[in-house]
C-alpha cells in the first residue's frame, strides 16, 4: 500500500482546491465559506450523508462501506490565523491579516480527497466519518464539536488526525504513543506597587524591580520544581507597565506567558509553584500580586493499538516513519483523543519555512502522502 496512484491523478485538482482555500483564509469559528465548499464537495463526490454546523462551522461527512463493521473517525482542521502572508505566491490571502500559516488549507484538500477515494473504492467494511473542524489555532474547535455530541451522534469508535511540518523531509513521517503534544496553559500576572517620582523609590514600592525579580524566580520552576528528565517550559512572553515615561515609577505591571508541560501532576504542580512564587514575591517587596491561570488545551495522548496502525500504514506509505519526541506545542485534537481512543501522526512537508511564519505555504507534494495515509487507516481498521 504504497501512495495511491489515484492521488497522484487527483494531485493537480486537489492543489488547486487547496490553493483557493490558501487564497481565502477564515479565522478560528468563521469558516463558512471553507465549511461550505467542504461540504459541498462531500456531496459531490458521494457521501451518503453529510451534516453541517456542528461546532459552529463544523461539517462531518460519512461514507458507508459494506455493512457491518465500526466506525472510524478521520479528521482535518480548516481555520487560518491570524498573521500577514509574505509569500507572494499568486493564490497568497487576499484578507489582509490573514493567512494558512499551518497548512491546514493541505490538511482540507487532503482529507477531501482521502473521502473522495473512500466513496469511489468502498473497499471496507463499516463507517468512515470524515471530521473537518474550525479554530484548531485557539479556539478549541475539536472540543466544540466534541461537545456538540460529534462522537455519539455518529458512533465514531476511534479517531485518527494528522498536521505536516515543514523541514522535515518529504513524506516522512513520525509519532509516538502516549503524551505527544503539550499541555497548552496561559497565566496572567498583575503586580500592584505603589506609584510616584523615578527619583524617590523609598516613597514607593516598585513593580518593575519585582516583576524583574519573578521574571527569574518563574524559572526556577523548571531547574528547581520538577524533575530534571520531565518536560516543562514556561515563558513569560509580554511584560507591561502602565508607566510610559523615564522617569515616573508605574503603579502596577502586568505580565502575560505560557506553560508548557506532558503530565497532569506536573501541570497541577506548576500552577501551584506560579501562585507560590507571585504571592512570595510581592510580599517581600511590599506589593500585592494577582494571578490568573487560564486553562488551555490538555496535553495530546495517543493511545497505543491505534498508534501502532497508524505507524504501520505510514510506513506502507511511504517506508519512513520515525519514532517523534515530545512536542512542546498544543493541539485540540488532544480533546477528541479524550473521547476516543486514536493516534495523530506528523508527516514531513520538506524544506521551507516553519509552520506560523508569514512565508510558510503548505507544500502541495505532502497531499498523495497524506490522503494516502487517511485512506491506509480507513482500510486497515475496516478490513472485512
Ligand atoms: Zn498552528
Ligand atoms: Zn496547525
Amino acid at each position: 500500500m504504497p501512495i495511491r496512484n489515484r492521488f497522484a491523478e487527483l494531485l493537480p485538482e486537489l492543489a488547486a482546491l487547496r490553493r483557493d482555500l490558501h487564497c481565502h483564509p477564515e479565522l478560528r469559528f468563521e469558516c463558512h465559506r471553507t465549511a461550505k465548499i467542504v461540504a459541498d464537495r462531500l456531496r459531490a463526490i458521494g457521501c451518503d450523508e453529510v451534516v453541517e454546523g456542528i461546532g459552529v462551522t463544523g461539517v462531518v461527512g460519512l461514507i458507508r462501506g459494506r455493512a457491518g463493521g465500526r466506525v472510524v473517525g478521520l479528521r482535518a482542521d480548516m481555520d487560518a490565523l491570524p498573521i500577514h502572508e509574505a509569500t507572494g505566491k499568486p493564490y497568497a490571502s487576499i484578507h489582509h491579516g490573514k493567512m494558512h500559516a499551518c497548512g491546514h488549507d493541505g490538511h482540507t484538500a487532503m482529507l477531501l480527497g482521502a473521502a473522495q477515494y473512500l466513496c469511489e473504492t468502498r473497499n471496507f467494511a463499516g463507517t468512515v466519518a470524515v471530521i473537518f473542524q474550525p479554530a484548531e489555532e485557539g479556539g478549541a474547535g475539536a472540543k466544540v464539536m466534541c461537545d456538540a455530541g460529534l462522537m455519539d451522534r455518529f458512533a465514531i469508535q476511534e479517531v485518527y488526525g494528522m498536521h505536516n511540518r515543514p523541514g522535515h523531509p518529504l513524506g516522512e513521517f513520525n509519532i509516538r504513543a502516549g503524551a505527544f503534544y503539550a499541555a497548552c496553559d496561559e497565566f496572567r500576572i498583575t503586580i500592584e506597587g505603589k506609584g510616584g517620582h523615578a527619583a524617590a523609590p523609598e516613597r514607593g514600592v516598585d513593580p518593575v524591580v519585582l516583576s524583574s525579580q519573578l521574571i527569574l524566580a518563574l524559572q526556577t520552576i523548571s531547574s528547581r520544581s520538577a524533575d530534571p528528565v520531565e518536560n516543562v517550559v514556561l515563558s513569560v512572553c509580554g511584560v507591561r507597565s502602565d508607566s510610559e515615561v523615564h522617569n515616573v515609577i508605574p503603579q502596577r505591571v502586568e505580565m502575560r506567558g505560557t506553560i508548557r508541560t506532558h503530565d497532569a501532576a506536573l501541570r497541577a504542580r506548576v500552577e501551584q509553584r506560579l501562585h507560590a512564587l507571585c504571592e512570595g514575591v510581592a510580599l517581600a517587596g511590599g506589593a500585592r500580586a494577582e494571578v490568573e491561570f487560564v486553562e488551555g488545551y490538555p496535553v495530546m495522548i495517543n493511545h497505543s493499538a491505534e498508534t501502532e496502525i497508524a505507524r504501520t500504514v505510514a510506513l506502507e506509505v511511504s517506508g519512513r516513519c520515525l519514532e517523534a519526541g515530545y512536542n512542546m506545542g498544543g493541539e485540540d485534537f488532544s480533546y477528541m483523543l479524550e473521547e476516543r481512543p486514536g493516534a495523530y501522526i506528523v508527516v514531513g512537508a520538506g524544506a521551507g519555512p516553519g509552520l506560523h511564519h508569514p512565508e510558510y505555504d503548505f507544500n502541495d507534494e505532502v497531499i498523495p502522502f497524506g490522503a494516502s495515509w487517511y485512506v491506509g487507516v480507513a482500510e486497515a481498521r475496516l478490513a472485512a
